[in-house]
């Protein structure tokens, strides 16, 4: 069995995978154990059967426990000792970390290292792999970074246009984030587009709550739309994505906030939620809209404006054959009006949508481009869990 683990400060994240067959991972148990030094719970999905747990969880290390305790007593695993891989996702790993890895004391102080890039997150990660690492002293623990497949973006594409001394000294630059979900649907364009990995050039929309586009190149990410932290680029749930960083002063001046608290609304007050006034989710925003709210359409037209227009930058930036458009993550992959929206702004690009296709049922994959777009247009489910299992595997 391989657990993938997505921690959080206060939560865990898990799915288990069964690798008998190692070249097809099953998983038919998934959960989260939340609320961690609050109070706790813990919800175990075993074939879409839910168990619910309410128990003490002082720290991680109780949580982890407690998650082992009940796989036994589920049957879920004979013994802990089953598990003999376990890969976590991490989502900071600076300019360091290019590849998923197994973790040793170096990286722990890699990912240490980088909680003042990513304070929300990496600190999560860090203790649940302490936990994990005293509960299963015998099993393989690998990191992946959200980070490290956008490694390959050349200097051009990753530097911002400020001192040269923040980069060289406070390392200010362009990270990008979603590199799993990318790095998901690259390998799987390979059996889409029935061509290599380094053959494709692909723009990939990863529309969930947090939302990015990837520009790849010869299978390599070259540019992406979130920057140092996930705040920069598209238009998000609660996040503003790009504006002119002269509104933080100026607001600050008008409302007395300081700079703290106004980068916390840009989090998360802003994007979908601050637009529409309604919500960051993109369904009740969508339906809003149809009944006629002039603000939720109004988040719907930026929305997709800014996919659209990052779509025609990096097309340009590719600069060669494009294989496909791919729309991936809850909205992506589910939003039908989202992405007939945006590959209709494209304007540059001659996409045009298959209006049946677009809102067909599908499992995997489907082409939704009609017969006269000049490029293919695709939804793809991504699965990080499933990259996560297959790139700890290669360590076992
Ligand atoms: P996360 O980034 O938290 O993993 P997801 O990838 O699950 O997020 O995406 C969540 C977003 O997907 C929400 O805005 C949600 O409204 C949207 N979404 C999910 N299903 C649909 C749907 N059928 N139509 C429109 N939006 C959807």
């Amino acid at each position: 069995m391989i657990l993938v683990v997505n921690a959080g400060s206060s939560s865990i994240k898990f799915k288990l995978f069964d690798i008998s067959n190692s070249s097809n991972p099953i998983s038919k148990v998934e959960g989260l154990a939340e609320r961690i030094s609050v109070d706790g719970r813990l919800t175990i999905e075993i074939e879409g059967e839910k168990h619910e747990f309410n128990n003490q969880m002082n720290d991680h290390l109780d949580a982890v426990q407690l998650i082992l305790n009940k796989f036994t007593e589920l049957k879920v695993i004979e013994k802990p000792e089953d598990i003999k891989g376990i890969g976590f996702r991490i989502v900071h790993g600076g300019d360091k970390v290019v590849k998923p890895v197994e973790i040793t004391d170096e990286i722990k102080k890699t990912i240490e290292e980088n909680i003042r890039l990513a304070p929300l997150h990496n600190p999560g990660a860090l203790t649940s792999i302490n936990a994990f690492e005293k509960s299963l002293p015998n099993a393989k623990l690998v990191g992946c970074f959200d980070t490290s497949y956008h490694q390959t973006m050349p200097e051009v594409n990753y530097m911002y246009t400020v001192p040269y001394e923040w980069y060289s000294k406070y390392q200010v630059r362009k990270y990008g984030f979603h590199g799993i979900s990318y790095e998901y649907i690259a390998f799987k364009a390979q059996e889409i587009f029935n061509k290599k990995q380094e053959n494709l050039n692909l723009i990939v929309c990863h529309l969930g709550n947090g939302a990015s586009v990837c520009a790849i190149k010869n299978g390599k990410s070259f540019n992406t739309t979130m920057g140092l932290t996930p705040l920069a680029g598209l238009m998000m749930g609660t996040r503003s994505g790009d504006i002119d960083p002269s509104i933080i002063q100026y607001i600050s001046k008008e409302t007395g906030k300081d700079l703290f608290e106004i980068t916390d609304i840009l989090n998360k007050q802003s994007g979908l939620q601050g637009i529409s006034e309604i919500s960051s989710d993109m369904r009740d925003v969508i339906e809003q809209s149809t009944k006629g709210n002039d603000k939720a359409s109004l988040a719907v037209e930026l929305y997709t404006q800014i996919v659209a227009d990052f779509i025609v930058k990096f097309a340009n930036q590719i600069n060669d054959k494009i294989d496909g458009i791919i729309f991936t993550a809850g909205i992506g992959e589910n939003a039908a009006l989202i992405r007939e929206k945006i590959t209709q702004k494209s304007n540059l690009l001659g996409l045009v949508i298959d209006s049946q296709l677009n809102e067909e049922k599908y499992s995997d994959y489907l082409n939704i481009s009609s017969k006269e777009s000049k490029i293919s247009i695709l939804k793809v489910r991504t699965n990080e869990e499933l990259m996560i299992c297959n790139e700890t595997l290669k360590f076992l």
